[in-house]
């Protein structure tokens, strides 16, 4: 029999038939060596073990596994390099899009910032499940906004008046209409602008340049059965600003939050208000000039 303390893990999840365990691998960035990924399944044949499931959250899991063998499971899964995950009132595997490593559109390095936040936050005991996830830019590809805390990155352009041809490329381009022609010349609309980036690469002349990237967190998402978009918490200017501001809203969430209600709904206007008033004044000032931080996609000139 399975020592019982492997049955509190958040990773083992009772099936249908109350007889068998699904078993979720904690995979953070959903980033998975190709020897891993083979372990996994040679582990799985050992244990006689047919099916894996991959998740939404970006992790895999073994069906159908019996508790007798539990044990030396999970002892080989951790030796593999991917253990038990987590699905219970806790901080569970953080999903975050390829990021500059592959994905032509990003403007941060997502993985690496999951992996840093995964290191210093997975499976901490909360009063809520806590889902962060990570998109390099504003397309959104891990729905962050839809999770506990999500980030995005963002980056500004700044096309250069002097030399721009007017040869109108960039506002072929940009899917939010936010370069508009007036009095016969090209203007960026600021608050159409959802500072993706694109209209950078669309000019050929490289006349439009950029910012350094910036971060969006937002608070409050949630999918499910109410789902629910994360509220603009604050606008960042590093990774490691943004590992420091998660770091202060789990231990918010650990010591405010009571566990009769996932988070969206126990964080009302008020709540957020003030948690955020008061992270913004213990933080050092980020001072991001001409942006308003409590409204990302809201830029004044
Ligand atoms: S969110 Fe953006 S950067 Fe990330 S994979 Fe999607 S398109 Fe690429
Ligand atoms: S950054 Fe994106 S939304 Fe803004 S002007 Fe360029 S293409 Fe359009
Ligand atoms: S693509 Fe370049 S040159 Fe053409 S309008 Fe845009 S900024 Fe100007």
């Amino acid at each position: 029999m399975a020592d019982p303390a492997l049955y509190l893990k958040g990773g083992v999840i009772p099936e249908r038939d109350n007889e068998h365990y699904i078993i979720r691998l904690r995979i953070p960035a959903g980033l998975l060596g190709v020897e891993a990924l083979g372990g996994i399944a040679i582990i799985a044949k050992k244990y006689g073990i047919i099916t894996t499931h991959l998740t939404t959250r970006q992790t895999i899991e073994l069906l159908h596994v019996g508790p007798e063998m539990l044990d030396k499971l999970l002892a080989d899964l951790e030796k593999n390099g991917t253990p038990i995950g987590a699905e219970r009132n806790e901080v569970v595997n953080v999903t975050s899009c390829l990021g500059t490593n592959n994905c032509k559109y990003a403007v941060i390095d997502s993985v690496s910032l999951a992996k840093k936040l995964d290191k210093k936050h997975f499976g901490k005991e909360m009063p809520v499940k806590v889902r962060i996830a990570i998109s390099a830019c504003p397309n959104g590809c891990t729905s962050e906004r839809l999770n506990e805390i999500g980030v995005t990155g963002l980056r500004r352009p700044v096309r250069n008046e002097g030399l721009c041809t007017g040869c109108g490329t960039c506002r072929h381009y940009c899917r939010e209409h936010a370069i508009i022609i007036e009095n016969g010349k090209l203007r960026l609309n600021q608050e159409d602008c959802m500072l993706c980036g694109f209209c950078i690469h669309a000019c050929h002349f490289q006349y439009i340049n950029f910012e350094d990237a910036l971060y969006l967190i937002t608070l409050g998402g949630r999918r499910g059965r109410h789902p629910k978009i994360g509220r603009t918490f604050y606008i960042a200017k590093s990774e490691n600003d943004v590992v420091e501001i998660a770091e202060k809203i789990i231990y918010w969430i650990s010591r405010s939050i009571a566990s009769d209600q996932m988070l969206p709904e126990q964080l009302t206007n008020e709540e957020f208000t003030e948690f955020r008033e008061k992270v913004m004044k213990s933080l050092k000032p980020l001072g991001i000039e001409g942006m308003d931080p409590t409204n990302a996609y809201c830029l004044q000139n």
